[in-house]
């Protein structure tokens, strides 16, 4: 076998290795032994010559090197993979037992110690992202591998072309193995039936990273007059109608995506008949705009949920994405009844925690109301966070009480 290529790094840029950050930049890299192609695995040294991890290397991407091992003595061949990808199923064992859940991240990139690739299973169905040369070089035995473990009806490529882009790498998608689903695929989760547009949804067709947080708000809506900012089709709306709300009302900008949250109101009704689900109310409509519509209606809700698309996509865009972040928060402050509940999302990996705290502080402020949190919400365990690699958290949720 051919010795795979080394990358000697520049001086002091070994740090974040040895912390176990599982990315260096293109600008850390002193010199590049041999002449490994896109995707190669290599060798990544210090510039003292110590071996400090095997990764794979893309010259096209910014971001060069994705660290696979810190173990010299490994192997990066195909039983590696493998084995890689059987952990990251183990460890949603306890998730695959759940009775009503059969859809959550079964790989989720890094985290999971696998850069570059995102599996999300969808009842039987497996919905994958190959998002970097590294991985499109193992594509064929990733999808083998999980063939042969899962047995899932079809495998389907709905990879975030826009990211396969920054690799050099052409634009990928459709059904992979098996029998394309025709229509919808109904998914379960935490005990709700919803409808799922693998093909044509957004994101991967459901946004399955905010699962215990459905559960959490939906506790705490009974009795209210709630309002699902953002709404999709549904993810909140459906248990929170379970939950003996006042009203429901719905508000988003893609008619589509309300066409599935009715079907996916209906599936609710069908599957509780006794329920008495309250009023509900669809808007199909700029999220910005109907909050200012209901403000100069004066009207009131006692629950709002607050969960946009991403707002900033980079570092760069931080502070215009809090503006933006604040006055979303401003809005829902002021129609929020004396003891109401917001609970409010930033799926930003680019705001922290503490933005998200700090925008809902200045929005309190000019609303002139007292915010108390009383809650912090993240995203569910099949998304977990890698400690040393703090990119992997991006969901953040605050649950504020507001006098
Ligand atoms: N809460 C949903 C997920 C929200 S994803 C769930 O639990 O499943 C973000 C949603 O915001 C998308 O459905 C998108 O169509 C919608 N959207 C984006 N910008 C919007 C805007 N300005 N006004 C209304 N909806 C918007």
């Amino acid at each position: 076998m051919p010795k795979s290529a080394e990358i000697i790094l520049k001086p002091g840029r070994d740090k974040s290795v040895h912390h176990r950050h599982p990315w260096l930049f293109s600008g850390a890299i002193e010199r590049v032994d041999g002449s490994p192609e896109p995707g190669d695995i290599v060798r990544v040294r210090a510039a003292n010559g110590e071996f400090l991890a095997h990764a794979y290397y893309n010259s096209r991407s910014q971001i060069a090197l994705r660290l696979l091992s810190w173990d010299e003595f490994d192997t990066i061949d195909a039983p590696w993979w493998t084995r890689m990808i059987e952990r990251a199923i183990a460890r949603r064992i306890p998730l695959s037992n759940l009775t009503g859940t059969n859809s959550y991240r079964l790989i989720y990139s890094e985290a999971d110690g696998l850069p570059g690739l995102i599996v999300d299973r969808y009842a039987d169905y497996l919905v994958c992202q190959f998002l970097t040369a590294g991985i499109e070089r193992i594509r064929t035995h990733i999808v083998d591998v999980l063939w042969e473990r899962l047995r899932p009806e079809a495998m389907i490529d709905l990879s975030d072309n826009d990211v396969r882009k920054l690799e050099g790498l052409a634009a990928s998608g459709g059904v992979i193995r098996g029998t394309e689903p025709v229509g919808q695929v109904v998914i379960h989760e935490n005990g709700f039936r919803y409808a799922v547009d693998l093909g044509h949804g957004q994101k991967t067709g459901y946004y399955l990273d905010q699962r215990l947080n459905r559960s959490h708000v939906a506790g705490l809506a009974s009795g209210r007059r709630v309002l699902d900012c953002f709404c999709y089709s549904g993810g909140f709306t459906i248990p929170i109608l379970a939950s003996s709300p006042v009203s429901v009302t719905c508000i988003d900008s893609s008619e589509p995506a309300l066409e599935i949250l009715r079907a996916n109101v209906a599936m609710l009704t069908e599957d509780r008949p006794e329920l008495s689900a309250g009023e509900i109310e669809f808007a199909n409509a700029n999220v910005f705009e109907e909050l200012r519509k209901f403000r100069d209606q004066d009207r009131r809700f006692d629950m709002i949920v607050l969960d946009p698309p991403k707002l900033a996509a980079s570092q760069s865009q931080v502070e215009r994405a809090k503006r933006a972040y604040k006055d979303l928060n401003l809005l829902a402050l002021k129609l929020l009844s004396h003891g109401g509940i917001l609970a409010t999302f930033s799926c930003s990996g680019a705001i922290s925690r503490q933005d998200l705290q700090g925008v809902v502080a200045w929005a309190a402020t000019d609303a002139k109301r007292r915010v108390q949190v009383v809650d912090h919400l993240g995203q569910g365990e099949d998304h977990p966070v890698l400690a040393s690699f703090p990119e992997s958290e991006y969901l953040k949720g605050l649950i504020c009480r507001v006098e």
